[in-house]
């Protein structure tokens, strides 16, 4: 296929709201009256941003997640310069019961749950370094002609490998979400009545030819998973066209169809050993016989979930996650179908929860009172500080100095600078939960002990990109029969039609000629380093890229696989929002990389959340774990510490 130019790809073409500068959105959502300049939302002098008219962030495109502006403050005190630029706090003169360091879901959870315990009048400021709430759970929205869409820029689900504690639940219940209701919002079978199947894209550079491929059997981990049922045909179409050695089609057949011991003669328990020992590449290989054409293949597979691929997993995780190669070995995980699991998607994905969260804080700021009606109930972010609410959230405002008045075993009170638009400010409050990442914490928090302030800087988060993209209609996805593409080559390796879900009044695009989002995800690896040091090296890649470099190859991977169906990128592509996450994922302990979970004893992440004074420390990091009842647990755990359950 030939290279397209910029004019083909559609690269100097005005898309919906689509105007930014390297990655800084500069317009506003559909109801703006007037166009936000970066200035306005991240103003030197504006200590009202967000009662601009207009200011809406989640209709905000171009680069999101951590957009430009919210990274420079904590950039600044990792490096050593913040206070070389700033003078001395300005007093707000504010008094709170808790401050709460972090907008996400931890966050959220533990002003809730101290409100509960305190009661309806505690006072509580969030702070938050980004210009909308929910951290990872992140919402996007786009207009295209008439209509709606909503993305998820961040967390997809209610989901989690472990069953969600009675507190998690607790919360889910409170906030109203019947989990077992999910089916009913769901157009199941809306993918297969269409003959819309599962494919995989071989690119050129990787396997020799582009070609778009029946996908026999989708690995879990893919955001529609559950309706990614390959189609009838799918083991023919494969054998027949995956431009793979011959040996490599058979291999594949051959592990996924077949039920074989691949460590005969082990018990059940040296079996598990000696999978937490290998990566699953090498079980693959070493193990089962695999031809090099299939690690080729599932190279990137486990990047969705475990943010690497599968030379740095290991075989026990991935047993666990339900990967090929291992029924007959007792080693192989039960999949469980949606209606059995402990799952919901909003369209927005988890950011409903936060939303949900926020309305229980702050009434004014969203309106409704349901679960569903939350769907397309709009913010209005101006209410966030109402003058008469005892909760008040503080975007676009970063912790740059948490401390204790005085002595943290006798102090009363915890001093909290923020920098907020060039200046810094200060508040007080009788306690403090940080629920942001735990690796800022040791830059804002100098009095922790230093065995602590360790445990903290060693939970680097996992590097992720979760693109949306609003396109026109889904002809092309239609006239190929695909839902879902596993591109193991691409700059983006999963791409996903949107889960079908209709709810609260918001429906799902259910024709080929309706517009759709579309969800890319990548996570920028470095295959053959250790864990920790391909997600630094991918954290870095994902700041120092531009949003232009990221859109080209969006919409030359989008041309190119869908081209056969008529896919135009100029004409077709709508609007794109591309979620940055050089801190995504929580980190979560492997006995490949991390030799603790092999050997017992404390883990770094028990060590980092001690609670110090009347500061707590909650956020997913707490329990290096990246799940959403992670975060609301971790803040359970830290507003009990502080006395307050
Ligand atoms: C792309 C992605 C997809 C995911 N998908 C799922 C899923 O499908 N299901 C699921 O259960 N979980 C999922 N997770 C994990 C889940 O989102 C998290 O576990 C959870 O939302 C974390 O919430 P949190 O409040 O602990 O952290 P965060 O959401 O990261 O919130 C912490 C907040 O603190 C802010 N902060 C940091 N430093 C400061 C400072 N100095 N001052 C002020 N604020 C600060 C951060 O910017 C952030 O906004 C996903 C995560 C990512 C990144």
């Amino acid at each position: 296929m030939s290279k397209r130019d910029d004019r083909q790809l559609g690269m100097k073409r005005k898309i919906t709201r689509r105007d930014f500068l390297n990655g800084m959105a500069v317009t506003a959502g559909a109801g703006a009256t007037h166009a936000l300049m970066p200035r306005d939302l991240f103003a030197a002098d504006d200590a009202d941003a967000e009662k601009a008219g207009g200011y809406y962030p989640p209709a905000l495109t171009g680069l999101r997640g951590s957009h430009a502006g919210s990274f420079d403050a904590a950039h600044a005190l990792r490096d050593g310069t913040f206070w070389d630029s700033v003078g001395k706090p300005i007093d707000t003169g504010e008094s709170y019961d808790l401050i709460v360091v972090g907008g996400g879901i931890s966050g959220l959870a533990a002003a809730h749950f101290y409100r509960k315990a305190a009661g309806a009048g505690a006072r509580i400021l969030i702070l938050d370094n980004h210009d909308d709430f929910g951290g990872h759970a992140k919402r996007n929205e786009f207009r295209v002609g008439d209509r709606t869409l909503v993305g998820y820029g961040g967390t997809y689900s209610i989901e989690s490998p472990a069953p969600y504690s009675a507190v998690a639940k607790g919360v889910i219940e409170e906030l109203g979400i019947e989990v077992s209701s999910f089916p009913k919002y769901l157009d199941r079978d809306l993918y297969g009545s269409m003959r819309r199947v599962p494919k995989i894209f071989f690119d050129k550079e990787t396997f020799s030819s582009d070609r778009l491929v029946d996908d026999p059997w989708p690995f879990p981990g893919g955001e529609t998973y559950d309706l990614a049922v390959a189609g009838p045909d799918a083991w023919a179409h494969f054998m027949a066209e995956a431009p793979i050695a011959e040996q490599a089609r058979k291999d594949v057949s051959r592990l996924c169809r077949e039920k074989k011991d691949h460590l005969p003669g082990l018990s059940a328990e040296e079996q598990k050993a000696r999978l937490e020992r290998i990566s699953y590449a090498r079980f693959l290989t070493e193990v089962a016989g695999m031809h090099g054409d299939v690690i080729r293949l599932y190279q990137t597979v486990s990047q969705p979930l475990f943010g690497l691929g599968i030379e740095a997993i290991s075989a026990a995780d991935a047993a666990e996650t339900g990967y090929p190669g291992f029924s007959g070995m007792g080693a192989e995980a039960e999949a469980l179908s949606n209606e059995r699991r402990y799952f919901f998607h909003f369209p927005d994905g988890n950011a409903s929860i936060a939303r949900m969260l926020v309305r229980k804080l702050i009434p004014d700021a969203i309106a409704g009172n349901s679960a569903t009606d939350v769907v397309l109930a709009k913010a209005d972010y101006a209410k966030l500080e109402a003058s008469g609410s005892a909760v008040k959230m503080r975007l676009n405002s970063t912790a740059v100095r948490v401390k204790h008045v005085g002595d943290a075993a006798g102090a009363k009170e915890v001093e909290v600078a923020y920098a907020r638009g060039g200046k810094v400010y200060m508040a007080r409050a009788k306690g403090c939960v940080l629920a942001c990442w735990h690796v800022v914490i040791p830059y804002i928090c100098e009095e922790l002990p230093e065995k602590q302030k360790d445990a903290l800087a060693s939970a680097q988060k996992v590097p992720l990109l979760y693109t949306n993209v609003a396109i026109r209609n889904w002809t092309a996805f239609q006239k190929l029969g695909a839902n879902s593409i596993y591109a193991p080559g691409g700059y983006h390796t999963h791409v996903d039609m949107d889960l079908p879900v209709s709810i609260g009044g918001y429906e799902c695009s259910r024709k080929p000629e309706e517009p759709m989002v579309v969800h890319m995800s990548k996570s920028p690896c470095r295959a053959g380093r250790p864990a920790r040091e391909q997600h630094r090296l991918g954290r870095m890649e994902l700041f120092n890229t531009t949003f232009e470099t990221i859109e080209r190859k969006i919409r030359e991977q989008l041309a190119r696989t869908l081209g056969a169906g008529g896919f135009d990128p100029a004409r077709d592509i709508a609007a794109i929002t591309v979620n940055r996450w050089p801190h995504g994922y929580a980190y979560e302990y492997s006995s490949l990389w991390d030799p603790f979970v092999l050997e017992g004893g404390e883990t770094p992440c028990e060590v980092a959340r001690k609670p110090y004074g009347r500061i707590a420390i909650a956020n997913a990091d707490a329990g290096a774990y990246a799940y959403t009842d992670c975060a609301i647990d971790q803040a359970w755990r830290a507003v009990g510490e502080l006395g307050k359950s």
